[in-house]
C-alpha cells in the first residue's frame, strides 16, 4: 500500500515519495518557550511523533528537527514581567517542555535547534535576500519585499487583496508595501541583542525556520508539519524567503494540524480555556492522553469536553486488560513458529475459532495500515485495533480450559502484532510499568476521599472528618483546610 498525505500546497492527497529513496526529512515547528505548554499545543507535538514513527514503520528512516523559539515578544514581555533575563525564562521552559513532552512520550527529534543559537546561520541568509534584491534595510529593521516574489500566496491559497487586509492589523510606514515582513528587528531598550551588519537587533519568527531548517536537514526537506494556525503567514514567509535564497522548492508536504478545541473555541493561551499537560498528566496516564489527541484525524478539529479524558482512560484500560490476558495466555509459546497456528486451526468452546482469531489479527493490520497510509488516519487505525480488541475479549472469555500449544502461539502472535502497532501510536509501550497509570489512580482516590470528607464536614460530621484527615495522617499524608477547600499533600 502506497502512503498518500494531503499537501496543503496542492491541497489534495499526494502519493508520499521522498527525495531521497528510504530516507524522510522532516521538520516541525515547535513552541515557542515563555510557559509550559498546553494540551492543544500537544495535539500538533505528537501527531508529528506518531507521523515519524509511522514513518519509520514503513521502513523509511527519519530525519526530524524541531526547532524551539527561545527569542521573541511574548518571550521579553514575559521576562520583563517577571523582572528575569530572556534566557533565565527560555532555560526554564525548554527544560519544562522536555520534561513535559517526554512524559507524554514524545520522542526527542534529532536535533532541536534555537535562533539564539543560530543567529550566524541567520544573518547570512538575510544577506543573501538583500544581495537578491528581496530584502530591504531601513534604520537598523531588515524587511522582505512580498511582491518581489511570484509565489506569494501558494500555499495559504490568499489574493493580494486577502493579503493586504490581514497585512493592515501593523501600520508601519517605513514599509514599502503593508505585507512586508521583518526579517530582522533593530533592538529596542531592555530587549536581548546580536550585532549584525544593519546594527544590533535580533531576528524575526519567520527566518529563524527558514535558516534552521536548511542548516540541519538541507535546501529541500520531504514534510514541513506545524499547527494550523501557522499556515499563515508563518509558512508563507518560510515559503518566501527559502526559496528565494536557494531558487528550489522548500518543502515537498505541507501538513497542517487542526486545532483542540473546547466549547467550539480553539483551547489557546489568549482564550484562557487552556489544560497545561503537566496538569492533565497528574489525573491522566500519558497512554490515555495520547489516545484522546489521536481520535480525530489530524485534519479536523478535536473536540475537548469533561468526559474526554475519562472516555480514553477507559479505553487504554480495555487495551492494557486485553494485552496483559494475551501476555498471559501466549507468552509461553509466543516464539514458536506460526506455521503450527496455521496448519492447526482448532476450534475451541466459546465465541470463536483459533481460524477466525488469525483472520481478524490478519484484518487489524490491514485496517490499521490502510488508514494511516490515508493521510495518517489515527481514528481509523484505532478503530481497527479496538476492533480486534473486542474479538480477543470474545474469544478469551470462551477459553476457559487450558488452551491447546496451537492456540497459546496463537495469542502469542496477537499480543505481538497489537503491540507493535500500539507502539506506533504510542498508547502502548511493552517495557511500560503500571506506575504512571497508577500515580494518576492515586490522585483521583484522594480526591474522592478528601471530596467526601467535605460532605461530611458539610453535614456537621466532625467525627467522621477527623477520622478521614487521622487515618491519612498516619499514612503520611498531610489534609490542608481553608475556608471553602482542602488540599492534600505527601510528607511534612
Ligand atoms: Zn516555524
Amino acid at each position: 500500500m502506497a502512503l498518500k498525505i494531503y499537501n496543503s500546497l496542492s491541497r489534495q492527497l499526494e502519493k508520499f515519495v521522498p527525495l531521497q529513496d528510504g530516507k524522510v526529512l522532516m521538520y516541525s515547528c515547535g513552541p515557542t518557550v515563555y510557559d509550559y505548554f498546553h494540551i492543544g499545543n500537544a495535539r500538533t507535538f505528537l501527531i508529528s511523533d506518531v507521523i515519524r514513527r509511522y514513518l519509520e514503520y514503513k521502513g523509511y528512516s527519519v530525519k526530524l528537527v524541531q526547532n524551539l523559539t527561545d527569542i521573541d515578544d511574548k518571550i521579553i514581555n514575559r521576562a520583563n514581567e517577571l523582572g528575569i533575563s530572556s534566557s533565565e525564562l527560555t532555560e526554564k521552559y525548554v527544560n519544562s517542555y522536555f520534561e513535559d513532552s517526554q512524559r507524554l512520550g514524545i520522542r526527542l527529534a534529532d536535533v532541536h535547534p534555537k535562533p539564539t543559537e543560530h543567529i550566524p546561520e541567520i544573518i547570512e541568509l538575510i544577506q543573501t535576500l538583500i544581495d537578491k534584491g528581496v530584502a530591504y534595510p531601513i534604520d537598523g529593521d531588515v524587511y522582505y519585499r512580498v511582491n518581489s516574489f511570484d509565489g506569494y500566496g501558494k500555499l495559504s491559497h490568499r489574493q493580494p487583496e486577502d493579503l493586504l487586509a490581514g497585512a493592515r492589523v501593523e501600520v508601519n510606514e517605513r514599509k514599502e508595501d503593508p505585507r512586508d515582513f521583518d526579517l530582522w528587528k533593530s533592538a529596542k531598550p531592555s530587549e536581548p541583542w546580536w550585532n549584525s551588519p544593519w546594527g544590533k537587533g535580533r531576528p524575526g519568527w519567520h527566518i529563524e525556520c527558514s535558516a534552521m531548517a536548511m542548516k540541519h536537514l538541507g535546501q529541500t526537506i520531504d514534510i514541513h508539519a506545524g499547527g494550523h494556525d501557522l499556515q499563515f503567514p508563518h509558512h508563507e514567509n518560510e515559503i518566501a524567503q527559502s526559496e528565494v535564497a536557494t531558487e528550489k522548492p522548500f518543502a515537498r508536504y505541507w501538513m497542517h494540524i487542526a486545532f483542540l478545541r473546547i466549547d467550539g473555541r480553539r483551547m489557546a493561551k489568549s482564550e484562557r480555556n487552556f489544560i497545561f499537560v503537566r496538569n492533565a498528566l497528574e489525573n491522566y496516564s500519558p497512554e490515555a492522553i495520547r489516545h484522546f489527541l489521536i481520535s480525530a484525524q489530524y485534519r479536523h478539529p478535536l473536540d475537548y469536553n469533561a468526559t474526554s479524558l475519562k472516555d480514553s482512560t477507559s479505553a487504554i484500560r480495555r487495551l492494557n486488560n486485553c494485552l496483559d490476558a494475551l501476555k498471559m495466555a501466549g507468552v509461553e509459546s509466543a516464539a514458536e513458529t506460526s506455521s503450527t497456528v496455521n496448519s492447526q486451526p482448532q476450534s475451541i468452546e466459546g465465541l470463536d475459532s483459533d481460524a477466525s482469531l488469525l483472520e481478524s489479527i490478519n484484518t487489524m493490520r490491514d485496517g490499521f495500515e490502510a488508514a494511516m497510509d490515508d493521510d495518517f488516519n489515527t481514528a481509523g487505525a484505532l478503530g481497527a485495533i479496538f476492533k480486534l480488541v473486542n474479538g480477543v475479549n470474545q474469544f478469551l472469555a470462551g477459553t476457559e480450559n487450558q488452551p491447546s500449544q496451537a492456540t497459546k502461539a496463537l495469542l502469542g502472535k496477537t499480543y505481538n502484532n497489537l503491540a507493535e502497532v500500539c507502539g506506533v501510536l504510542g498508547i502502548y509501550s511493552e517495557t511500560q510499568d503500571s506506575a504512571s497509570e497508577n500515580a494518576a489512580l492515586f490522585n483521583q482516590l484522594l480526591d474522592l476521599i478528601v471530596d467526601l470528607r467535605q460532605d461530611a464536614r458539610n453535614r456537621k460530621d466532625w467525627e467522621t472528618a477527623d477520622k478521614i484527615r487521622d487515618r491519612l495522617k498516619q499514612l503520611d499524608i498531610e489534609l490542608k483546610d481553608s475556608r471553602n477547600s482542602t488540599t492534600w499533600k505527601i510528607g511534612n
